[in-house]
């Protein structure tokens, strides 16, 4: 089952080894543990509803709870501490297109806000109800899951837009298929959810991020339904489905999706390269990213993350012997680890990865094989784990993300992460702070920041001591010209800096839109434009 007050599923947890503890006392200091709410005494909070019995509804209060909050760091804070304040009135589960375009006339009716709900896995705070005296309903759509249609000539597939991302794999699996979207997410995220928020997952340089995999489908929005048909391409005027790409359920629910899958590739490989220094690894990326070679995945860790991250698996014993190791080959503090993947057939992975290592070589790289490459693999979905027994050590950790083109990435990545190693001076507070280029691209790449701190004495204060750090990053990006979302969206907690980069006349458009689609404003009020009936 689900974990209702962290991530993931409960039969898992990822320890943060015990040797590894003191390097996180080096880092921030000596563990600050906060008590935290158990389920029972946050189920006595919650209110009385304000909504009467309707369709599909229900009332549960751990339905209401379970549904309550999303993974953004405040909505930790909140389900940590048992202070939510505010639920879902109650939480409905359609079955079909019809049941949505029933609850969303039922809503209009009412004067009920809807709030669409797929995985619960959005770290913006999408998901959230507002306060306010306005009652607002849930709709969960993991019952709208189901395999509607397979073109298997035109390898499109459409789904009930609530299945996750292991469901989708294992039907399309049967088939010999895959969308090969896999989001870090991916254990708990929906194709819909994915949609809503324009995502990215892990190997999107091969099989292309979701608005490239998102072919077609059906919206049901309080002015009617929306259809989108699936063409390969089309020059018939502007793209509706960018409309729906992002919307973040302020237009209405996404019902189905036709996405386009892929034959399950015949090879797959990762494999980690070193470079002495941050420099000649960003060069070597950049070169290899503007190459176009057929790879799946780059992406560089910076010296401290790499560091960090094998720490804190409880490497360090390789740790040790790749210093070792390292130092010996000529390579000194400093080393930069670029892991590189490529998926297809047998002879265009090998092609590939030569192609890319003889790049990387030029670059003073020095390749380390499979092994870093296979770790990366067995942790790409289980690294939000930590989080958990982090929290319960009493250290804080999150992550953000923007996108930049190349030639203003090196300045903007300093500066966000200056922003985060001063943020908690009014504390007199360290935060340990490593990077990763997540995703890279001819032009530019993402930049992809954790950020770790010790936990406050009170809720309050943590809370106040993140929203710091988050401003203060935001900030940054904003001013060095970077993307406020990569990939995670804009919900409620990146709302402020939305109109930065779309402008006034950009931002009246979109308001515009959404008020097109939903004139009375029942979709999830207050996400993505703080204006337009939110
Ligand atoms: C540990 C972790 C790792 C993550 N890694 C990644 C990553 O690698 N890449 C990435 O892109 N994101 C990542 N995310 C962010 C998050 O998983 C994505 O934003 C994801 O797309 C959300 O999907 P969901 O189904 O959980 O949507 P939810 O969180 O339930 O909803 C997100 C938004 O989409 C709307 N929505 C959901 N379903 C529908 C629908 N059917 N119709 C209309 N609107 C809908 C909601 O109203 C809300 O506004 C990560 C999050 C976590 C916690």
């Amino acid at each position: 089952m689900k974990r209702w007050n962290g991530w993931g599923d409960e039969s898992h947890s990822y320890e943060v080894p015990v040797k590894s503890r003191a390097a996180l006392s080096d880092w921030v200091g000596p563990p600050s543990a906060a008590k935290s709410a158990s389920l029972g005494e946050v189920l006595k909070t919650v209110p009385q509803s304000r909504v009467t019995a309707a369709p599909f509804l229900s009332f549960d209060p751990e339905d209401r709870l379970r549904h309550a909050r999303g993974q953004s760091f405040g909505d930790w804070v909140a389900l940590r501490s048992g202070q939510l304040g505010v639920f879902p009135d109650a939480v409905a589960y359609p079955e079909s297109s019809e049941d949505v375009r029933s609850l969303l006339e039922w809503a209009q009716r009412t004067g009920t806000r809807l709030i669409p709900y797929g995985g619960g896995t959005s770290v913006a705070g999408h998901i959230n109800p507002e306060a306010g005296s306005t009652p607002t309903v849930t709709m969960d759509l993991r019952r709208m899951s189901t395999l509607l249609k397979l073109d298997d000539v035109s390898r499109l597939a459409t789904f009930g837009a609530g299945v996750s991302g292991p469901d989708l794999e294992a039907r399309l699996r049967a088939h010999g298929l895959t969308l090969g979207h896999f989001p870090q997410s991916f254990e708990q995220s929906t194709l819909g959810g994915w949609i809503a928020t324009r995502s990215s997952g892990q190997q999107s340089a091969h099989y292309g991020r979701i608005e490239r995999l998102f072919a077609g489908g059906q919206v049901e929005t309080p002015k009617g339904t929306l259809k989108l048909p699936v063409f390969p391409a089309s020059a018939a005027g502007p793209d509706l489905k960018e409309l729906v790409l992002g919307s973040e359920g302020r237009l209405g629910v996404i019902t189905e999706a036709t996405v386009r899958v892929s034959k399950m590739p015949e090879r797959e490989e990762f494999v980690g390269v070193f470079f002495p220094g941050w420099e000649e690894g960003l060069a070597a990326s950049r070169t290899i990213a503007q190459a176009k070679l057929p790879l799946s995945m780059l992406r560089l860790s910076a010296p401290e993350e790499a560091r960090t991250m094998l720490m804190l698996a409880g490497h360090e014993r390789l740790l040790g012997a790749l210093e070792a190791w390292m130092k010996f080959r000529g390579a000194g503090e400093g080393k930069a680890l670029l892991l590189i993947g490529s998926t297809g057939s047998a002879a265009s992975v090998t092609f590939a990865l030569e192609e890319a290592l003889a790049l990387t070589r030029k670059h003073a790289g020095i390749s380390a094989g499979r092994t870093f490459g296979a770790q990366w693999t067995k942790n790409r979905f289980r690294a939000p784990y930590l989080r958990n027994s982090l929290w319960d050590l009493g250290y804080a950790v999150d992550t953000l993300e923007t996108a930049a083109p190349w030639s203003a990435v090196p300045k903007l990545l300093r500066d966000v992460e200056a922003a985060l190693r001063t943020g908690l001076e009014k504390w007199n507070e360290k935060t340990h702070v490593y990077t990763h280029l997540s995703h890279l691209y001819g032009d530019g790449s993402s930049i992809y920041t954790t950020y770790l701190f010790r936990l406050a004495p009170t809720p309050e204060e943590t809370l106040e001591r993140w929203q710091r750090l988050k401003a203060r990053a935001s900030e940054a990006i904003v001013a060095g010209h970077g993307t406020i979302s990569h990939q995670h969206g804009v919900g409620v907690d990146h709302a402020p800096y939305l109109a930065a980069e779309k402008g006034a006349l950009g931002m009246s458009t979109l308001e515009g839109v959404m008020r097109g689609f939903d004139p009375s404003g029942v979709m999830n009020p207050g996400k993505l434009l703080r204006g337009a009936g939110g």
